[in-house]
């Protein structure tokens, strides 16, 4: 099986999360985050389909392990610029997303030699678009506060970071990524 790594150098999971109700869970969990249903005005719980890692702005983030790299910068999805790297895992087909970043920037290996990427968050792409092959450990991008962790105090920024079991339109089925990595110090 192919070795896995951490998303950033340094791994803590955010512990210090405002909003209007208190403190919110950062790690993986069901109805653990609280939002208002615009139509009835009340707090409704919600799902976190990812972890939260501390990470000021422009803090480098590498890939977890070989695999094929696509981004997105949806304006609807609230996950702001993502990188998603689809990878092999136990003998299926597994997602990483690096959500709410600030750029991309990674070096691919192609037949032409390397072919650098950079993109910024205010390039917006609605599907999901491929880039290519990456390594485990390369750099691909740099953390940031795009989508809808726009505006966030900067003791709270941090790279959201999840794992699912499909990509099609959207990313589905949203395991817990400490189930895949080992569990996060925080
Ligand atoms: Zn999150």
């Amino acid at each position: 099986m192919a070795q896995l790594y951490y998303p950033l150098l340094r791994n803590r999971i955010r512990q210090i999360i405002s909003g209007n109700y208190g403190p919110q869970k950062c790690r993986f969990g069901q109805g653990i985050r609280v939002q208002i249903n615009q139509k009835t005005k009340l707090p409704e719980p919600r799902n976190h389909n990812g972890i939260d890692l501390e990470a000021n702005e422009g803090t480098a983030v590498f890939s977890i392990t070989d695999g094929y790299l696509y981004w997105r910068n949806s304006r609807q999805s609230g996950f702001g610029l993502e990188l998603v790297l689809e990878f092999e895992y136990g003998g299926t087909t597994l997602y990483a997303q690096y959500a709410h970043l600030q750029s991309i920037s990674v070096a691919i290996q192609s037949e032409q030699g390397l072919v650098f990427y950079a993109g910024r968050d205010t390039d917006f792409c609605t599907g999901y678009r491929p880039l290519g092959s990456v390594m485990g450990r390369d750099m691909i991008g740099f953390t940031g506060s795009s989508g809808n962790a726009r505006g966030l105090p900067k003791i709270e920024e941090h790279l959201h970071f999840g794992i699912a079991k499909g990509m099609s339109e959207v990313l589905t089925g949203w395991i817990d990524p400490e189930q895949v990595l080992r569990r996060i110090p925080g």
